[in-house]
């Protein structure tokens, strides 16, 4: 009795405190049931802190992969290395010409990378992953109408944040930037510059995927 408080703090802190454990209780019901942000398919059980401070759940299946991709992200300095490494230009991009068809590029690359794009099942993608500078980048080679439109990279297990001031470095002020929901509960970026006889396209989210295509201008 002695220490009680005047009744309208007591209430109020009593209320904060119930309404705080309530929340915690529903957002840990929550959580528990919550699929793994990486597969999608089991219960995502342990909480890892993403560069911008939001924590997501995954699997301890996925937990090791996703822990790599934040431990060594990728360095504005490297991404530099690695775009130095790209020929591309108004008439071809990675060696091969602008609007080259699937069979076509198979008979222009290597037999050993023809053999990596035979197994593409799909009929308007072909890819496979190099090592460029010390990272693994996705390369996928894109034939919207049977042609060769668009080369895009992406570092398959590292993250950055925002490759932007890079690519502002190199190409100006962009042509277009838009944003929209990704598919795990953060925001894509879409930022395009226009070069000389093509154009750039970086896709960004907030956890730190990135990647980037190059494409065929259309008049
Ligand atoms: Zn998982």
């Amino acid at each position: 009795m002695m220490t009680r408080l005047p009744k309208s703090n007591c209430l109020l802190t009593g209320k904060g405190h119930r309404l705080r454990r309530a929340v915690d209780f529903l957002a840990m019901l929550f959580h528990r049931t919550t699929r793994c942000k990486g597969c999608g398919q089991l219960r995502g059980t342990s909480a890892i802190p993403l560069p911008n401070g939001t924590r997501l759940h995954y699997c301890e299946r996925c937990r090791g992969e996703v822990s790599k991709f934040y431990a060594d992200p990728l360095q504005l300095e490297e991404l530099r290395g690695i775009l130095e490494t790209i020929p591309v230009n108004r008439e071809k991009v990675w060696q091969l010409p602008w609007g080259t068809t699937r069979d076509q590029v198979l008979d222009l690359v290597s037999p050993q990378r023809a053999e990596m794009f035979r197994s593409s099942q799909s009929p308007t993608l072909m890819g496979y992953d190099a090592i460029m500078g010390a990272r693994t980048v996705r390369i996928t080679f894109i034939f919207p109408n049977g042609e060769l439109d668009e080369v895009h990279f992406e570092p398959v297990d590292t993250a950055l944040l925002d490759a932007r001031p890079l690519f502002n470095n190199r190409y100006g002020r962009p042509s277009s930037e838009r944003s929209f929901p990704g598919l795990l509960d953060n925001n894509e970026r879409h930022t395009a510059w226009k070069a000389e006889g093509y154009e750039v396209e970086l896709s960004q989210n907030d956890n730190g995927g990135m990647g980037f295509s190059f494409r065929r201008p259309h008049a």
